[in-house]
């Protein structure tokens, strides 16, 4: 398989990088949010200022009775035209500084989310099919969720923590050094401690979220198998498997908290020794005359104040370590590069392919140890049928795979119209290259939608399509006809209902080759007889790989390759693979043995498909 890295992706990136990424666009809203904090930490250092001013001014050294002079009452209404100046100050510069941060935090969110399903959406099968859908859910959704509240509840406060605390220290050396240095004892060894902690709850936050992933890809499994589910009456067993993982996560969530509580309680201790010391300390102070009654009231007030921003860093940093442990999660997607090579150079024509298919020697794998395919040459000349025969696991739906460029060979090349797939742009070559599978896969949303998906058909082509694929009557039948809804996976159909859906869609896009992979197995023979219906106006002038275990349907193609553990074993037309010795012919005879063969058929040499069906064309 030839991948590389996406260009957009580059090399995979840290999660500081991909932080810086989606920070910069909102660079103006977060300096707003700065300055707001600035004005925030200002007022919470002013506030205790008018008390200091009026003990200093108006109370010390006055005796326990004393008159206010007409001077002291203009100071009196100055100071609480103060208080009330910095409370509105504060209140301002909160709300300004907590609404730029929500909005940069919102915007922050739906951008990491619309990038990361956007490469979710380019990353290739390989990824995909080794990644539990529930897992990328998780990632797409509450992950993202979580560093958006980086912005909203953590950065802000955190900030402004920082700031009242560099600048209560500035106040405070100013008023007396001596003071300030015993006060501020304590701030390296919550530090020191903070760090300890944070690294802790960082390694254990990246457990939680590794089995809440678990627990999401569980249950999103077990609840879009619940039929297979009920049917083996499994749901103890399913809900046990999801008790089990929530029990573990509740271990660590628990541990988690208790870290948490005990670094909260230490700060908690550390601030109240801090306290106790300024306080003894402060009066000495004013009892030797350093420093006056409102310098010891400010000094204090801060100690006392000290707590709260230190504690708000404690707290907030275990929260940055939750949400880069989760911000971690979404540059792992982000920088996954398990994308489909597609060169500089690749070609968009602008027309239709002719639909000439060739692999040359083409070897596969999916995983490094276990070969799929081994040396595979095959030639589909542009309008004819290739039947692909064989066991179960031989190769031959990795063989449509490769066509349709889910994969890139490991070695080899395969080929549209005599040109390397690679070199094709993906987008054209997967207009080209239409794929029915087995069992056709629905979305929610009304029939006209999933007939139309993708596209912006319009209602007389959709109708046209459906006619074609003979989906008409049913869908005629539909409460709503085209208008019907339908649920998750295209429930309320059947399969073969949903299988002339996928026909109709197919059509619609109208490809030069088509890959049918067993398009009708496991429907009955009176769906079969519509879908197979369908099938002949699907491969009408198209190039088509047929996928199927059925000779009879085999027989109806130009060409038979039989796979065998990897390898082309047989290739040539089914009447002289019949004509020889063959394994086809034995599995023909085999098939027949079993009262499997019938009379299906379909392609331009079979025009003729189903005795006394009515299938509107
Ligand atoms: P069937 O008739 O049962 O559909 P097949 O002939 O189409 O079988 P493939 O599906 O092409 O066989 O599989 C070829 C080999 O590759 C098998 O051994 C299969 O186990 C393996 N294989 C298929 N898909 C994957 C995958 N996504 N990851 C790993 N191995 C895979």
């Amino acid at each position: 398989m030839r991948h590389r890295a996406d260009p957009e992706a580059g090399a995979r990136p840290r999660t500081g990088h991909v932080l810086l990424h989606y920070l910069r666009p909102h660079g103006g809203a977060l300096v707003g949010a700065a300055l707001s904090t600035v004005a925030v930490t200002l007022a919470e250092l002013a506030a205790p200022w008018p008390l200091k001013i009026a003990i200093d001014s108006l109370v010390s050294g006055r005796g326990t009775h004393f008159d206010l002079s007409p001077a002291d009452v203009s100071l009196l209404v100055g100071l609480a035209a103060l208080v009330l100046g910095i409370a509105a100050v504060d209140a301002l510069a909160t709300f300004s500084s907590s609404y730029w941060l929500n909005r940069s935090g919102e915007s922050i969110v739906h951008d990491l989310r619309t990038a990361t399903y956007e490469h979710l959406q380019k990353l290739s099968l390989a990824f995909h099919s080794n990644r539990p859908t529930g897992d990328l859910v998780a990632r797409v959704t509450s992950d993202v969720n979580a560093v958006g509240d980086l912005f909203a509840q953590t950065l802000g406060t955190l900030t402004s923590s920082v700031l009242v605390l560099v600048g209560m220290f500035a106040v405070t050396f100013w008023i007396d050094p001596v003071l300030a240095v015993v006060a501020f004892l304590v701030s390296p060894v919550l530090l020191a401690t903070s760090l300890h902690y944070q690294k802790r709850i960082r390694l254990m936050a990246r457990t939680q979220r590794h089995q809440e992933g678990e627990i999401a890809s569980m249950a999103t499994e077990a609840l879009s198998a619940m039929q297979v589910v009920k049917a083996f009456g499994t749901e103890r067993f399913e809900h046990g498997r999801v008790h089990q993982r929530s029990a573990e996560r509740l271990k660590v969530g628990v541990e988690v908290s208790k870290v948490e509580s005990r670094f909260s309680a230490l700060v908690d201790v550390l601030g109240a020794v801090a306290t106790a010391l300024v306080l003894g300390l402060g009066v000495v102070s004013v009892a030797r005359g350093r420093i006056s009654a409102g310098d010891l009231v400010v000094v204090v007030a801060y100690t006392n104040k000290l707590y709260k921003p230190l504690k708000d860093i404690a707290k907030q940093a275990s929260r940055v370590a939750r949400s880069m442990a989760r911000l971690e999660r979404v540059a792992e997607v982000l920088g996954d590069d398990t994308v489909l090579a597609e060169g500089a150079g690749s070609t968009e024509p602008g027309r239709r392919a002719e639909g000439t298919v060739d692999l040359v020697d083409v070897r596969f794998r999916y995983l490094p140890q276990r070969r799929a395919l081994e040396g595979v040459s095959l030639h589909v000349p542009s309008g004819s049928t290739l039947a692909l025969v064989g066991e179960s696991g031989a190769g031959k739906s990795t063989i449509g795979a490769l066509v349709a460029r889910f994969y890139d060979p490991v070695s080899g090349v395969v080929r549209l119209d005599g040109r390397d797939a690679r070199d094709w742009s993906l987008r054209w070559l997967r207009s080209q290259v239409g794929v029915l599978l087995q069992d056709t896969i629905l979305f929610s949303g009304t029939v006209h939608e999933n007939i139309a998906y993708g596209t912006d058909a319009d209602a007389l082509t959709v109708r046209e399509v459906a006619g074609a694929a003979g989906a008409l009557s049913f869908i005629r039948a539909l409460p709503d006809g085209f208008d019907t809804m339908l649920g998750p996976g295209g429930t309320g159909l059947s399969g073969g209902q949903r299988q002339r859906i996928g026909i109709a869609r197919v059509l619609l896009r109208d490809p030069a080759v088509l890959v049918l992979d067993e398009p009708t197995t496991g429907l009955d023979p009176e769906s079969e007889a519509l879908v197979l219906a369908g099938l002949n106006r699907l491969v009408q002038g198209r190039t088509t790989i047929l996928i199927t275990h059925s000779t009879s349907l085999a027989r109806s193609a130009d060409m038979v390759a039989l796979m065998a553990d990897g390898r082309v074993a047989e290739y040539d037309a089914p009447e002289r693979l019949l004509a020889t010795d063959s394994r086809f012919r034995r599995l023909t005879e085999t098939q027949q043995h079993l009262g499997r063969a019938d009379d299906r058929t379909f392609g331009p040499a079979a025009p003729v498909l189903v005795d006394g069906l009515a299938v509107e064309l």
